[in-house]
């Protein structure tokens, strides 16, 4: 069983002041993996001094110290691809088919974090005034658990591209990942204290990120309920937040989409990293004319992927995280039932090949209506709602009949329509007759699915704050 009892502050490995020890299971043995000695607020408080000391002592850093800053991490990962893939497999059950692109991703993040600093102007003239975009200060970072290393990078990535410096919180549900990663983020050799991680409880390391005078912006991914804690919490030290929460995507065939070619990005937008995905299209809106055609496809499907051992490159869905998010899902299965919804395939319990492991069944309900708790909540798990529509006006109001505003698809015959449909949509981002990966375009949630955006442009000057000089040429 490996034993995880440091944390990283000021450039050093340290054990932590947290004596909290916490055990994790292998989510496809059932069987105990490690053993983790969580920080706790005294650790958090040691990281937010180390990284605002941090910030004062680089506050000269030039553009291009910065981009070779960048460009290290970018090598000390990618050359790790291999490693990082395999430890995300054993610690949270990913399908190879994803974790090998996340760790890709996540390398990726600071190559392109460093093209974005190379060209960015800092100041720029308005009318007569001239704008500085400042950096921020020491920013709090705090992610989730399900795909850890490519959140964790690309947030550094950008404070460390605006000037700030990084106390970073990743899930306690991630330790082993965060072990290997920080290891290897160690590797680049980069000024002491310039990003530190402190892996503990929310409700303790979280919580003191985001009350702490000291940090100035929590970036934060993560579930709903835990980003309305984080925003009443940074109120106090107004700290500037950017949040990218949950999910209800809808997924919109339209009456003229060639569903045979449409299904499988529909059933694949459902499944994703095993339906522990935010951007997941989990409700599927079909024409009633269609409904029949639609559930034959859409059953189809999930019959055919694989579900089991990670390491397979054919397996498409893996096991739940944990126990509880294996319970939270098989309640979500038999509220569906409750409710009234028909089930097509899967339904209650582990599928029948598998003797052990936090696996479920790919589930798909038929005969939904957006009111029900399965089309409202966010399930985490691989369990669709299909909805039936009459016209597309009504597919529209669907779509957007919800809290969350993460993600859309649409699919169409007819280009220029899903155009005009995905304009409508309530949503940070719309995909149209497709899956895409367009890292530079803004992510992030209209209403309860988040504020702000990460990535590009957008999610950079999130870590900036502008400052109008006026006066700047007049000497007296
Ligand atoms: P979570 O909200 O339970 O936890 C996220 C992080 O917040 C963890 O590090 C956790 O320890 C920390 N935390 C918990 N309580 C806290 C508190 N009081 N103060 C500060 N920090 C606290 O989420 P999770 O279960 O780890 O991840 C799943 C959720 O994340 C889903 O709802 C999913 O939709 C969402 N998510 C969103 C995106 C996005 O980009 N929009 C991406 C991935 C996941």
């Amino acid at each position: 069983m490996q034993n995880i009892d440091t944390i990283y502050i000021n450039g050093r490995f340290e054990t932590p002041h947290g004596t909290e020890l916490m055990t994790l299971i292998d989510p496809v043995t059932e069987q105990e993996a490690a053993r983790v000695r969580l920080a706790d607020e005294v650790d958090a408080r040691r990281a937010i001094a180390a990284a605002k000391a941090a910030y004062q002592a680089l506050s000269g850093a030039t553009r291009e110290e910065r981009m070779a800053w960048l460009q290290r991490l970018h090598e000390v990962v990618a050359a790790a691809e291999d490693e990082l893939t395999a430890q995300m497999i054993e610690e949270y059950g990913g399908p190879v088919r994803f974790s090998r692109p996340t760790a890709r991703r996540a390398a990726a993040s600071f190559a392109s974090a460093r093209a974005l600093l190379a060209d960015y102007q800092f100041e720029r003239q308005i009318a007569s005034a001239r704008v500085r975009m400042e950096p921020l200060g020491v920013a709090g970072l705090i992610t989730p658990w399900n795909a850890n290393y490519g959140f964790i990078c690309s947030k550094l990535s950008m404070a460390i591209a605006s000037g700030s410096t990084a106390v970073i919180k990743p899930s306690e549900l991630s330790a082993r990942q965060t072990a290997l990663l920080t290891r290897i983020l160690d590797r680049a050799d980069l000024p002491p204290g310039l990003f530190n991680i402190v892996t503990g409880r929310g409700d303790t390391v979280g919580a003191e990120f985001t009350r702490h005078p000291d940090v100035a912006k929590i970036s934060f991914t993560g579930s709903t309920a835990v980003g309305k804690t984080i925003m009443r919490g940074a109120a106090d030290t107004m700290k500037r937040v950017t949040l990218e929460l949950g999910g209800k995507s809808p997924t919109i065939l339209l009456d003229d989409a060639d569903f045979a070619k449409a299904m499988p990005f529909a059933a694949a937008a459902a499944t994703m990293n095993s339906g522990q995905a935010c951007l997941a299209g989990t409700r599927l809106l079909v024409p009633r004319a269609r409904i029949d055609e639609a559930h034959a496809l859409i059953v189809a499907a999930f019959e055919s992927f694989r579900v089991g051992d990670p390491r397979d490159p054919e397996t498409h869905i893996g096991p739940m995280v944990t126990r509880t998010q294996y319970e939270r899902v098989q309640a979500y299965i038999r509220k569906g039932l409750e409710e009234g919804a028909q089930l097509l395939t899967g339904g209650p319990g582990r599928p029948e090949h598998l003797g052990a492991g936090y696996f479920v069944k790919p589930t798909v309900f038929g005969m939904v209506r957006n009111d029900m708790t399965i089309a409202r909540e966010e399930i985490f798990g691989p369990v669709l709602s299909v909805i039936a529509y009459e016209d597309e006006e009504e597919a529209i109001a669907l779509a957007n009949d919800t809290v969350y505003g993460l993600h859309a698809y649409v699919f169409s015959g007819d280009v220029a329509r899903a155009n005009r449909v995905a304009r409508r949509i309530q949503a940070g981002r719309v995909f149209i007759n497709g899956l895409y990966d367009e890292p530079l375009a803004p992510f992030g949630g209209f209403k309860q699915s988040g504020l702000g955006r990460e990535f590009g442009i957008f999610g950079f000057e999130t870590y900036l704050e502008p400052k109008a000089l006026l006066g700047y040429e007049q000497s007296l």
